[in-house]
């Protein structure tokens, strides 16, 4: 069976080891700037491990690191990749109010917008916390001019998770151009497991590969992330973390690189604007 050729969405959620949603209640955002700055050398690696691979990508970036990191955002664009925004300091939608998100976006897409000299179209809620809780974010999104949205996982999930949400690309809003591309959801036997980050690093390849194809069987690209964090061996470990969080957060850590670099050449890959206008092509 010749697979057909589907270019997959392939994205980087662009934070540092200590701004992860499972340190949250360890770490407060006030000690941030304290801690070890880590991001920018393993960004550094990942456009490496893209170049090498030729694939182009999107990087889901929080404000707080472009305005630290001005010289990597330029890195990103001028090595013909997407910088989106991914919110300014990491948090979660449902805990915001309307008004709270709006200002949190548009802090964001100043910054980013200032340091990569490029619109800011995409946005990547911090662990994927648009769901059912924030029935008013989608609208605020198309309001703010965004073309496109990546962050919902239809899935059950002990973190995340909007199940009744749509597995593919949907318009959310019936009178706005705006595309929610879902976290690809992969379905094994009764189980459905969010693909991506955590999963990919911590089970065997073949499982996100298997994934990939089921989705691209279907005729539909497949999405996927993951953290610069995630291919960072030797970054500081946060004692005081919940035994889970720690367990999932530093498990294979030494063979995302490798991983990474395989999946980067048994799929077709692209950034996630293209395949948002591809799919919002197809939804006309
Ligand atoms: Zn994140």
């Amino acid at each position: 069976m010749s697979a057909p050729l589907i270019l997959n969405a392939l994205s980087v959620d662009v934070e540092d080891w200590f701004q992860v949603g499972a340190f949250e209640t360890v770490i407060d955002r006030d000690s941030w700037d304290s801690c070890e700055a880590r991001v920018e050398a393993n960004t550094d690696r990942v456009l490496g491990l893209f170049a090498d691979a030729q694939v182009k990508a999107t990087f889901f970036t929080l404000g707080w690191v472009a305005e630290r990191n001005p010289a990597l955002i330029r890195r990103v664009v001028d090595a013909g990749h997407e910088l989106a925004s991914h919110g300014w300091d990491h948090q979660r939608v449902f805990t915001l109010t309307p008004e709270a998100f709006r200002a949190d976006l548009a802090r964001a897409r100043a910054t980013l917008e200032d340091a990569g000299g490029q619109a800011v179209t995409g946005y990547r809620a911090p662990s994927f916390s648009i769901d059912q809780r924030t029935p008013w974010a989608h609208a605020i999104l198309a309001e703010a001019g965004y073309l496109y949205s990546s962050s919902v996982a239809p899935v059950r999930h002990d973190h995340y998770g909007w199940p009744e949400a749509p597995r593919y690309a949907f318009r959310p809003l019936p009178d706005a151009e705006l595309i929610e591309l879902p976290v690809t959801v992969a379905r094994f036997g009764q189980r459905s497991m969010a693909t991506g980050g955590g999963f990919f690093r911590l089970f065997p390849h073949q499982l996100t590969d298997f994934a990939v194809r089921q989705v691209n069987a279907e005729g539909r690209p497949a999405t996927f992330y993951f953290h610069p964090w995630e291919i960072d061996p030797g970054q500081p470990r946060v004692a005081r973390a919940p035994f889970k969080s720690k367990l999932r957060h530093y498990s294979r850590l030494d063979a995302m690189a490798g991983k990474l670099q395989r999946l980067c050449t048994r799929h077709l890959w692209d950034r996630y604007d293209h395949v948002a206008a591809r799919e919002a092509q197809r939804l006309q």
